[in-house]
């Protein structure tokens, strides 16, 4: 690995150094403003709901973007603001020794990095490659494996903060890989994010991205009962979120996403659940949650729970709705 550090300083102009050897302060943050200064390109894979606004704030820094994406018309407005679109994941690994990935689930990153025209087609050496893409850690330690073995250097950085975050660059990364590395990723994450951590080794960042989103499907599962309950038994929604907001049910799914529409502006409850984050993304997460407690023998009664109501709420149409459509959901299912 510390021969794939040296060879990627080369290929960027910039130095690396192992633990141990790093140099003062003062010389260290003179090398990140060269490289600050140096903003070669960056490839980005994966222009969707997130990946978009995520591009667009390394725009905003400054930095030139290699871009792909397997729908076409994801890249049309960076090629009409004069980005590089090209024609595989491949190609954007050609042009940039930097690239993010912001691609679905598991098999969309596999086929990005290792398909017939996947990055590691054509990955140089000491490339940075980061996926903030939610995965199962067990492919993202896959995926660094084949990467380590061309030169090249990956690190998983999954983000939580939905679309608003992604847009106001206000994402809170979770990151996993070589901790050397670490500096390099947070100057491109920093443009991203307000909070940019570092989790251990490939494969945490991963494992802190499920276990969250496994506690955000449970809450707001557990919010949209709760304020059900209340509206039945006769309480007006706001008055009820408010109590909630000020007592011990608060949480992020009743203060900040509330799932019943007209308690909140700007929430995709207020706008028919349209836009955010889908519920066949929320299922897939909880898929991971799933197979990460089979291997590690963790009991996730509730997790499993929340997992069967999102698959069944994509099998009854709502798969691309926001997950805070639960709360519909379990209006229609009531009626029973
Ligand atoms: P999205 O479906 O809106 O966008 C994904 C993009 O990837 C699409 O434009 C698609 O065409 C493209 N794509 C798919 N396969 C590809 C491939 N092989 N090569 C190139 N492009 C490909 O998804 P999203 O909402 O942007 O989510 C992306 C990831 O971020 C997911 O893993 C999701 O779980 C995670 N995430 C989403 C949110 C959210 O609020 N939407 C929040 C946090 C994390």
């Amino acid at each position: 690995m510390a021969a794939s550090l040296r060879l990627r300083a080369a290929a960027s102009g910039l130095r690396y150094w192992s633990r141990g050897q790093r140099p003062a302060a003062a010389s260290l943050a003179a090398v990140c403003s060269r490289s600050m200064a140096s903003k070669t390109p960056v490839g980005f894979i994966g222009l969707g709901n997130m990946g978009n606004p995520m591009a667009k704030n390394l725009m905003k820094h400054g930095y030139p973007l290699i871009i792909y994406d397997v729908f076409p018309d994801a890249c049309k407005e960076f090629q009409d603001a004069g980005e590089q679109v090209v024609s595989s994941p491949a190609d954007v690994a050609e042009k940039a020794d930097r690239i993010i990935t912001m691609l679905p689930t598991s098999i969309n990153a596999i086929e990005a990095y290792s398909g017939a025209n996947g990055i590691l087609k054509k990955v140089k050496k000491g490339s940075l490659l980061i996926d903030s893409s939610t995965i199962d850690p067990a492919v993202s330690k896959e995926l660094a494996k084949e990467v380590e073995k061309m030169g090249a250097v990956f690190m998983d950085a999954p983000v939580s903060g939905g679309v608003g975050a992604a847009r106001s660059g206000n994402l809170t990364f979770m990151v996993g890989g070589v901790e050397d590395e670490f500096a390099a990723a947070q100057e491109l994450l920093g443009c991203m994010g307000s909070n940019v951590v570092y989790c251990g080794a490939v494969g945490t960042g991963q494992a802190a991205k499920i276990c969250n989103n496994m506690l955000l499907a449970i809450s707001m599962i557990g919010t949209a009962e709760a304020m059900n309950l209340g509206i039945r038994l006769g309480l007006d929604p706001k008055l009820l979120a408010k109590i909630l907001n000020m007592s011990s049910g608060r949480c992020w799914s009743s203060d900040t996403y509330n799932p019943v529409p007209g308690v909140m502006d700007g929430v995709p409850s207020a706008n028919n659940y349209q836009g955010g984050f889908g519920a066949t993304l929320m299922a897939k997460d909880l898929g991971l949650a799933q197979d990460s407690a089979t291997s590690t023998k963790s009991p996730i009664l509730l997790g499993s729970q929340a997992h069967q109501i999102y698959r069944m709420m994509c099998a009854k149409g709502y798969s691309k709705k926001d997950f805070s459509s639960v709360f519909q959901f379990l209006r229609e299912e009531e009626t029973f």
